[in-house]
């Protein structure tokens, strides 16, 4: 129900939809490669930063002076004017305002390093695995990118809830909150995905008609009554799900079998010989064929569609 009223919401919707999906689609995956290279990002500058010697420090204006002086004891650094800070605050400066030992630095900066790479492998495992990169029409284009999106920010506040760093618990138990949030929509929007997704078609067998003939590869197939059947072996195994089409050849006043390989036709002949023994074992063997009314100076293609043979003109696809 759901795939039918996608069908029609991206048939109604049309070029509109496209557009959008694409905005959506390639937005996120620039979001993902962002969103992995931040650390990275972050490691650059401090890298350049702390080279530098550029550090981290409270400040406050003398009353005295009027200088800005460094917060490190409870006199001025300029004119050694009594700053008047309570203990309290000096201890906070203390704990938060020193410099970080080269060692911790390095090690912190690999740890972020790691988890950039964790969330880069973690994103092309997710996009590879959902088949991300081969977006199969407008909507399910739109539904990927939203996927992706939401992979991102979870990539983001997931960093941010985990980073080694001077950060508040709250603000880290907010961040992971999102972050879960994230995570459903993305399942939630890979979920539509698959909703939306395409049946496959499997290509069996093209023709082009003339007047009453079809021209199939090199040879020309007589069409006196002006239709055409395709003639195919289906095979059926409800239990298993398993649905096969083997496709035979083309009929009109006469037979034109498809070429075929000597096994392959060993296998069709044996089929067609005990079809009655299989399908009173549960394997259904039918032998069909299926007829259409040809219009001249067309191509035509045969597809199977979910198990069912479809044979439709190609300009009216
Ligand atoms: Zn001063």
């Amino acid at each position: 129900m759901l795939r039918l009223l996608f069908q029609n919401l991206e048939q109604t919707l049309g070029p509109a939809l496209s557009q959008v999906s694409l905005f959506f689609y390639y937005g996120g995956l620039t979001l993902l490669v962002f969103v992995a290279l931040v650390p990275v990002w972050r490691v650059w500058i401090e890298d350049v930063t702390a080279g530098m010697g550029i550090e981290r420090r409270w400040v406050m204006t003398c009353h005295n002076c009027g200088k800005l002086t460094i917060v490190a004891g409870r006199r001025c650094g300029i004119c050694e004017w009594d700053l008047d800070i309570p203990v309290i605050v000096r201890l906070w400066t203390f704990f938060t305002g020193r410099g970080e030992g080269t060692v911790t630095r390095r090690l912190r900066w690999w740890i972020h390093l790691l988890g950039g790479v964790t969330f880069l492998l973690l994103s092309i495992w997710i996009v590879t695995s959902t088949e991300g990169l081969t977006p199969e029409g407008s909507l399910h284009r739109l539904f990927l990118g939203f996927a992706f999106v939401a992979l991102a920010m979870f990539g983001w506040l997931a960093g941010r809830a985990l980073r080694i760093g001077q950060q508040g618990v709250l603000a880290r138990v907010g961040d992971a909150a999102m972050a879960l949030t994230a995570i459903g929509a993305m399942a939630v929007a890979l979920f539509l995905t698959d909703a939306v997704r395409h049946t496959k078609e499997v290509p069996l067998a093209r023709f082009d008609t003339i007047a009453n003939a079809a021209r199939i590869g090199e040879s020309v197939l007589p069409l006196p009554q002006g239709e055409i059947g395709f003639n195919y072996l289906q095979l059926d195994q409800e239990n298993l799900g398993y649905h096969r089409i083997i496709a035979l050849g083309f009929s009109g006043s006469e037979r034109m079998p498809l070429q075929r390989n000597a096994l392959k036709e060993q296998i069709i002949r044996h089929l067609r010989k005990h079809a009655a023994g299989y399908t009173a074992r549960g394997l259904t063997v039918r032998l069909r064929t299926d007829r259409l009314q040809i219009v001249p100076g067309q191509s035509y293609e045969v597809i199977e569609r979910e198990g069912q043979v479809l044979l439709r003109s190609v300009a009216s696809r």
